[in-house]
């Protein structure tokens, strides 16, 4: 047995390892895909996951909680850092490993509804993985589906059923089903309960519960209610802007948060007690922009208790009590606090003024405005709401020809933005590239004879062997940039260029249909 396999065998050892995990999304914009700014979802992400254990991720919307769950299980690949299960590098793994691997990592998404194929049946959405994986072939599949179906509380005779037939609860149960049909030892649950009521909410939370003890399962259950994970979780992680800034034992997390922004997130809890004091803490302004977080301290922009260093030096996550780990300046110097340094006893007056708000509750700080923020197209951004994942998609040009009329015809016929033009015309894309035509397949204009008539009329196409390389020579004068001539596209309506019978044609038929 290696040693890496000697340490993962071994109790104490962590079944998940993760280390300065980072996840950059590239921003590009513009018709030739200029990178302009990454969006750092995951900005250098430690934590160790035990067996058996369930650890809660919680933070607002846009922290990058999801991003975590899906890197981890490679769906999205990892700008740097590492991951490693049993002791396996996960992001050096390659496909065949990665295949074996799915059947130990499994995932239960958020939403039960987008989740499962409708086209398929209850039996072979769970099913085919099981035989994808060789565990079972043939009708044996159906009778494990069954099997997993009743284990989560639905009938098994619901195999043969589509997923619209089925309530949101008991999607999810599916979903839970497919997870665990593979005997995986780890499940990242990504907001897993978030889209059910509450009562189903509590019978899903019950049902992961005892699969955990059943099954010795771990459980990365990511959420935004603090309620959920109270119940469930033995550890929590809490992220802000990419990064985790409090990471302890649950009851300490709950009774004692160290970390401002935990306890501004603890304050938000509903309290059952009507009777019971309790402070409210609001934080002012949003969160900032992740395509340029803050220098220093992400959290600076927000925290009342912000110091001038908070402004330049990113905080360490340290150990301040056993088991207990939080990113932040406050504690510097004491061993491990008793007592957190609490909002409530902070003197506003000591605030730097570099970190104050304007009556708006705008954050006046310079860092908060990201240097492209106007300059982004809306679908630049889109991906982020973290409905998909990749790469942002390329703009399509009728979105920028709507959106930015100042867009010009380019010396070759191409639409360019006029920050992204080339003056030199040897920097220019290639005709092929941007038209998708051959040089040979081009139609131009006939070349009249030395000394003949020129017959505007005709025109004839040039083979590959004719063309001289010259793209520009013989086409008709669109305009150069450099000149200054350039047509602007938004000059033309694209409707002029329809006959007007065809027009009227249009206009009638539309007519007819509105009447009826
Ligand atoms: S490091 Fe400074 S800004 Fe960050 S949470 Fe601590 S006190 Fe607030």
């Amino acid at each position: 047995m290696s040693e890496q396999q000697a340490q993962a065998a071994s109790p104490t050892a962590p079944l998940l390892e993760v280390r300065d995990l980072k996840k950059y999304f590239p921003v590009k914009k513009g018709l030739f895909s200029r990178h302009v700014a990454d969006v750092k979802a995951l900005d250098g992400v430690s934590f160790d996951l035990h067996a058996q254990e369930t650890l809660g991720v919680v933070g607002e919307s846009g922290c990058g909680k999801t991003t975590l769950g899906r890197t981890i299980l490679r769906l999205i690949e990892p700008t740097a850092g590492t991951a490693r299960f049993e002791g396996r590098d996960i992001f050096d793994l390659d496909r065949k490993s990665l295949r074996a691997l799915r059947s130990e990592v499994q995932i239960i998404f958020q939403d039960p509804y987008s989740s499962l194929n409708p086209r398929q049946t209850i039996g072979n959405i769970i099913g085919d993985a099981l035989e994808l994986h060789g565990l079972v072939t043939g009708d044996a599949r159906f009778d494990r589906a069954k099997e997993l179906l009743e284990r989560v509380g639905l009938q098994g005779s619901y195999i043969n059923r589509y997923p619209h037939e089925f309530s949101g609860g008991q999607r999810q149960r599916i979903g839970i089903a497919r997870a665990i049909a593979l005997k995986p030892k780890f499940i990242v649950c990504d907001e897993a309960v978030s889209a059910l009521d509450v009562s189903v909410q509590a019978q899903v939370l019950n049902l992961l519960e005892d699969l955990q003890q059943e099954l010795e399962l771990s459980y990365m259950f990511i959420a935004h209610d603090l309620a959920v994970v109270r119940h469930i979780a033995d550890r929590v992680a809490v992220m802000y802007l990419g990064r985790i800034v409090e990471l302890s034992d649950c009851d300490d997390l709950f009774e004692q948060p160290l970390h401002p922004y935990t306890q501004a997130l603890l304050s938000a809890i509903p309290q059952p007690d009507p009777t019971r004091e309790r402070l409210r803490i609001i934080l002012e302004g949003d969160v900032p922009n992740p395509m340029s977080p803050p220098q220093g301290c992400h959290f600076h922009t927000r925290c009342p208790l912000a110091m001038e260093r908070c402004r330049t030096e990113p905080p360490e996550l340290v150990e301040l009590r056993p088991g207990h780990w939080s990113s932040c300046h406050l504690y510097d110097g004491i061993e491990q606090p008793a007592e957190a340094i609490r909002i409530a006893d902070h003197d506003p007056a000591s605030t730097p003024d570099t970190v104050r708000t304007d009556p708006d509750g705008n954050v006046t700080t310079e860092e908060t405005v990201a240097p492209f923020e106007d300059d982004i197209l809306d679908d630049d951004l889109e991906m982020f709401d973290g409905s998909s994942e990749g790469d942002p998609l390329p703009v399509e040009i009728p979105s920028i020809l709507g959106d930015q009329p100042g867009l010009i015809l380019g010396p070759f016929g191409e639409i360019v933005d006029p920050e992204d033009s080339y003056l030199d015309l040897s920097e220019a894309p290639a005709l092929e590239t941007i038209t998708g035509l051959r040089p040979h397949d081009m139609t131009l204009p006939r070349i009249a004879p030395a000394g003949s008539e020129p017959d505007d009329e005709e025109t004839e196409t040039r083979s590959a062997d004719e063309f001289d390389g010259d793209d520009t020579a013989d086409l008709p004068a669109l305009g150069n940039k450099s000149q200054g001539n350039s047509p602007r596209l938004d000059d033309t309506d694209p409707l002029d260029t329809v006959p007007v019978a065809e027009n009227e044609e249009q206009s009638s038929a539309k007519d007819h249909k509105s009447e009826d």
